[in-house]
């Protein structure tokens, strides 16, 4: 790494203030940069968490002031300048400037595009305008969805991913009479084997969702600007109260492509977080990065953390390339999922039952072991990603041996 003292004049400007543009921020004052941090996001809110906005957030019990990655005097301590509300609607990478919708100009030195993703949206024709259709991604969006979740009350889920599950675990707690519908064959498709999607298929079931698979949304219908039913894709009419689309995200690339930074499925980087532009890097749900031969985004905590942080050393002058090391989790009731790798590619997977309600399914590939879905079984988790990451794989017989202690499986 380059001498700390060396960039006292420089200018690093950060868009978007969220999990990853919080974590380069205090980490780049942790590796000792003297220049300016300005950090600009356009949420009212200062960095926050946004896995409670489905969870715990949304079932009343965690306050906003929780949510925070940081108090607020965090950052005029750490010379952070957070700027708020306030949107940049441009980039010149030639004058090194971005440009925002007041007309404010801000030079720099370093840009670090952090600017997440955006929901997909129902198309216009579907929702046409109606109250009572809700997404979920902010702060503002779970208070807007809150209200909704009273004892009576008829809501529709569309999309069986984790988003949609949780939002549907919510409403189920709350009294709320709830109907999830996925479009695909069974909900989690995209993202598990087709034994978790039975397992949280039952468990949904277990407390009253509705859960139908393989149906879509036709249309919806309103009364007084609101909805107030659905028409789904087998002909079936739902009275409903509201809806809550999870239905996937998109990377907010935009920016980054009206500058004319390569873009494919996000911003596309190279190992160092580093954009086209060697003075633009991008990290976290928005940046495409290079793994195992392929380009990929991931969508966790546990990636924007880690870019963030590599992106840091990055600008002090490291070339160490990124090595992700995939992680997730998603609360459902009293179930605890803890995700350790990336399960793409998988041919067989070997389930190991655990005590009452606890289990895990193991994915490989050939003998390689790729990825493990923990339920209630933080055991599993941990042992599983140690090996993952350490690129160690147990034979498939050991790990369905319930007489074995999983962590002998790390001694190997
Ligand atoms: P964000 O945290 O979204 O931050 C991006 C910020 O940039 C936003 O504030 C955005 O408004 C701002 N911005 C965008 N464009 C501009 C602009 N032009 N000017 C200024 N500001 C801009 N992950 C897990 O690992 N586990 C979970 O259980 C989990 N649950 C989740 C539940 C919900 C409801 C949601 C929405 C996400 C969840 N995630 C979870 C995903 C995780 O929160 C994201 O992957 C993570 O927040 C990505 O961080 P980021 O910095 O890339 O984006």
């Amino acid at each position: 790494m380059r001498d700390a003292a060396s960039t006292s004049d420089e200018k690093t400007v950060v868009i978007g203030a969220g999990q990853s543009g919080f974590s380069f921020c205090a980490r780049l004052r942790e590796l000792g940069y003297l220049g300016d941090i300005t950090l600009i996001g356009d949420e009212h809110h200062a960095p926050y968490q946004r896995p409670p906005l489905s969870k715990a957030y949304l079932l009343g019990d965690i306050s906003l002031d929780r949510l925070l990655l940081r108090p607020s005097e965090f950052y005029p301590d750490q010379r952070i300048e957070l700027k708020t509300d306030m949107r940049a609607t441009g980039i010149e990478p030639d004058n090194k400037t971005v440009t925002f919708g007041n007309g404010t100009r801000l030079s720099y030195d370093k840009l670090i595009l952090a600017t997440g993703s955006t929901p997909r949206t129902l198309p216009p024709g579907l929702s046409g305008g109606l109250d009572g259709i809700y997404y979920m991604r902010s702060i503002a969006d779970a208070d807007a969805i809150a209200p909704e979740f009273r004892s009576g009350r008829c809501g529709l889920v569309v999309g069986g991913g984790y988003i949609g599950l949780e939002a549907a675990a919510v409403a189920a707690r709350r009294g709320v009479k709830t109907v999830l519908i996925e479009a695909a064959e069974r909900i989690l498709q995209r993202v598990a084997c087709s034994q978790t999607s039975d397992y949280f298929r039952d468990l949904h079931r277990a407390h009253g969702v509705d859960i139908r698979e393989n149906v879509g949304l036709e249309a919806l219908h309103g009364k007084n600007g609101s909805v107030s039913s659905a028409t789904l894709s087998d002909g079936t009419l739902l009275d409903i109260d509201f809806v809550i689309a999870g239905i996937g995200i998109l990377p907010n690339a935009d920016l980054a492509a009206a500058a004319g930074l390569d873009c494919e499925n996000g911003i596309t980087v190279d190992a160092t977080c580093t954009t086209s532009d060697p003075d633009i890097l991008a990290i976290g749900d928005c940046a495409c990065f290079p793994r195992n031969g392929v380009q990929l985004r991931l969508e966790s905590v546990g990636n924007a953390i880690d870019q963030g942080q590599l992106a840091a050393s990055t600008v002090m002058g490291s070339d160490e390339p990124y090595r992700a090391k995939p992680w997730f989790w998603s609360d459902q009731y009293d179930t605890k999922l803890q995700i350790a790798g990336l399960s793409t590619g998988f041919d067989s997977i070997i389930v190991r039952q655990g005590k009452e309600a606890s289990c895990s399914h193991w994915y490989f590939a050939g003998d390689d072991l790729l990825a493990v879905d923990a339920m209630n079984d933080p055991r599993a988790y941990m042992v599983a990603k140690r090996l993952i990451e350490a690129g160690k794989s147990p034979p498939a017989h050991a790990v369905s041996d319930i007489n074995l202690d999983l962590k002998d499986l790390l001694k190997a």
